[in-house]
């Protein structure tokens, strides 16, 4: 099966679309969550998650949009953007996102947004976060979102190893080697690259794809602007920081 990994669109619909355009061949999308927040199109980007074969599960903007966790959880401009995304969305995409679970098992695949530890909150960012992490689930491979940082951790002879928004890499994920992959974010990368970015998995060759997408930021960003989204949620998609 080859499988689009999203992760982190926050209601970014002109990215969203232009992902699910580069991988228009895929037979289900993954999504690791924080599908709403930040951006202008929340009610669109789960409308068009749900028109695709796909799963999902929750992050933590999901969760603060439908009330499980508090806004002040969040820093001021996070908050004052799922302010504006909680009055913008229906009572059926309040109850998708309501209903996501926290962690899911596809395969081979755990799938989560922060961490296998923390699902929500934790930021996978460094070897050593990870290298605990990886008694925190079973199967071979985790797929972690979360920290809009295209990065993988692989564990090998007791050994983990970290990369960081490599450029362009296929990897084959070859046991007895275990893997965590974050595909990065969809509509707003943080790794000074303002593509979007996600992941193709072939799950029977057992490969995964990085991706790079380029989208109309120009256009989100218009949009936002008209809402009166705040300003440093603007900037930062033309930058991808
Ligand atoms: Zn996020």
């Amino acid at each position: 099966m080859r499988v689009a990994v999203v992760s982190d669109i926050h209601s970014n619909l002109v990215a969203l679309q232009a992902v699910l355009e580069d991988a228009a061949s895929v037979d289900s999308v993954w999504c690791l969550g924080d599908t709403v927040g930040y951006g202008p199109e929340p009610e669109a980007c789960v409308r068009t998650l749900r028109q695709r074969p796909h799963v999902a599960v929750a992050g933590n903007h999901d969760w603060a949009a439908v009330g499980k966790v508090g806004t002040e959880d969040f820093n001021p401009v996070a908050a004052a953007a799922l302010h504006w995304t909680i009055g913008r969305l229906s009572p059926e995409a309040k109850e998708y996102l309501e209903l996501l679970p926290q962690r899911r098992v596809e395969g081979a695949f755990t799938l989560v947004h922060g961490s296998p530890r923390d699902p929500i909150w934790e930021y996978l960012l460094s070897a050593r976060a990870a290298a605990t992490n990886f008694d925190y689930f079973s199967t071979p491979y985790c797929l972690v979102g979360h920290t809009h940082v295209p990065s993988y951790f692989l564990l090998r002879d007791g050994r983990v190893e970290a990369r960081y928004a490599e450029a362009d890499y296929e990897l084959h994920l070859a046991a007895p080697a275990r893997f965590i992959l974050n595909p990065g974010s969809v509509g707003q990368p943080r790794d000074d690259n303002p593509l979007s970015s996600y992941l193709l998995l072939d799950t029977e060759q057992r490969t995964a794809t990085s991706r790079r997408v380029a989208y109309d930021n120009a256009a989100t960003q218009r949009e936002m602007a008209q809402h009166g989204l705040p300003s440093p949620l603007i900037e930062r998609l033309a930058s991808g920081w």
